[in-house]
């Protein structure tokens, strides 16, 4: 492209002092060729640069939420590491929950006992092939984040406060309690989060009651919303199919007639969005 299409290849004084003595419209028109041939190849180096700096930029602008240590992309899933974090209430708040609630017992051993945040981790792996591990200590929550006239916690204010409690090394992280939660204009929560944000809060308080037909066990309907806000914290929306784990459920009839797995067109997304080679798969 570098003036392919010209006779001789000159500077530009020389032509000027040709062109002064030469005042035919040939000479002009040679002239203008040049001008308009290197401006075009200005221009030409000006995008191919400007597209290197675009092909060189590290894809985690992609996934901006990876960890910023030095990854080699696309990173594979196993070297991400997603923290399950026990949320604990307050001795206050505790003092306040009903002592001899089988259902809050069986939310506790969910979310709050060493057997079951393993059995939650691995329910977790079957899905997204990540490395998880469960934070050594617990995190007690703030009491300005419970409304004690409603006796829940905001999820909204749950999820702020999160984000600053995290391990910066940790790829996202699931917040998780056994209290009940709300966020304006609902009456309670499964669980909520941003989506693309680093973490994500689950309740396991509703997970043992007894209003739905009962097709999953408190168990699984637990891991389901927990691969659910997961998926958000990916950047996977809702989705209409009632297959994918990432069908809303508002109740927990709704929550047992969904899906516990991701559709083809949800791992199409999450292949969109993040430069991760998903291990097995
Ligand atoms: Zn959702």
């Amino acid at each position: 492209m570098w003036g392919s299409d010209m006779p001789v290849q000159r500077d530009s004084n020389s032509v000027q002092d040709q062109s002064d003595s030469l005042p035919d419209t040939s000479s002009r028109r040679l002239l203008l060729r040049q001008r308009l041939s290197i401006g075009l190849s200005l221009i030409l180096i000006l995008v191919l640069a400007l597209l290197g700096v675009r092909l060189l930029r590290p894809q985690s602008a992609i996934g901006s939420s990876l960890p910023s240590q030095g990854y080699v992309l696309p990173v594979d899933s196993r070297q991400l590491v997603v923290t399950i974090q026990p949320l604990v209430p307050s001795a206050q708040v505790q003092a306040l929950l009903p002592a001899d609630s089988a259902s809050l017992a069986a939310a506790r051993e969910l979310a709050a006992s060493p057997a079951g945040l393993q059995l939650l981790c691995d329910g977790l792996e079957e899905l997204y092939p990540f490395s998880y591990r469960v934070a050594a200590e617990s995190l007690r929550i703030p009491d300005s984040i419970f409304d004690f006239e409603r006796q829940q916690y905001d999820t909204s204010e749950l999820l702020d406060w999160l984000k600053t409690q995290t391990d910066p090394s940790s790829f996202r992280t699931a917040g998780v309690l056994y209290c009940d939660v709300y966020d304006e204009g609902y009456n309670f929560l499964f669980g909520q989060a941003r989506i693309a944000g680093p973490v994500c809060v689950i309740s396991s308080n509703r997970m043992g009651r007894e209003d739905s037909g009962g097709r999953l066990s408190p168990f699984e309907r637990w891991r389901n919303i927990v691969r659910h806000e997961l998926g958000h914290t990916l950047g996977l929306q809702h989705v209409d199919d009632r297959d994918s784990v990432m069908a809303f459920g508002n109740s927990l009839a709704e929550l047992d007639s969904q899906g516990a797995e991701l559709t083809k067109s949800d791992w199409k997304r999450l292949e969109e969005l993040h430069p991760i080679r998903w291990d097995g798969r």
